[in-house]
């Protein structure tokens, strides 16, 4: 995630067209930038500020869900886990 500056995604958004999708929590058109994909080979999704959208979830949208999920699994499992790590899990399971 780091190593997204702001210029590299501004270029990519512009070599895509600026790929604008609506949100399906909060309705809100967002830039989606295609960077890469996941180990799965699904594709991989940011926003202008390098934060990862979850199939047609906006990345702040998908941050509330993230809080949420990783304190059920935390009460659930009582494991430790990054929030990096819930980002891929959850943007894995919203592909299936
Ligand atoms: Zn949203």
């Amino acid at each position: 995630m780091s190593t997204m500056s702001k210029s590299v995604l501004r270029r990519l958004a512009i070599m895509q067209e600026a790929n604008v999708k609506e949100c399906k929590v909060c309705k809100e058109r967002k830039l989606r930038i295609l960077y890469g994909k996941f180990p799965s080979m699904n594709n991989k999704y940011v926003d202008e500020g390098g934060a990862l959208w979850s199939g047609r979830i906006c990345p702040p949208c998908n941050q509330v869900r993230i809080k949420t999920k990783m304190q059920q699994i935390r009460a659930g499992r009582k494991i430790k886990i990054s929030q990096t790590e819930a980002e891929v899990i959850l943007t894995e399971q919203e592909k299936k």
